[in-house]
């Protein structure tokens, strides 16, 4: 089972959002951690980070495959912006 890594998230796959492994890009990697205020970490390969850490704007739907099954692809510059206190709270 595939877990969120961001705190206080219990978000697991198949729970309905996307799940986003780390970015392979070191510049990118760094601003991730540094908004998951987990600079030291390191990801492991399993690690993933769902959907519900990113703002709307930051998914590129334009390739998504269908609608029941969409696809959710982050664009180039998404960094994940919402963590913590926000975690607990739906957006909605
Ligand atoms: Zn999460």
């Amino acid at each position: 089972m595939v877990y969120s890594v961001a705190y206080n998230c219990a978000n697991e796959s198949g729970s309905g959002r996307s799940m986003d492994s780390f970015p392979q890009y070191k510049t990118r990697l760094r601003n991730w951690l540094r908004n998951m205020n987990r600079e030291q970490w390191k990801p492991t390969c399993p690690s993933k980070l769902c959907g519900r850490h990113f703002e709307e704007w930051m998914f590129d739907n334009s390739s998504s495959v269908g609608y029941e099954k969409k696809i959710f692809i982050l664009t180039e510059d998404a960094v994940p912006a919402k963590f913590n206190k926000l975690d607990d709270a739906e957006p909605k």
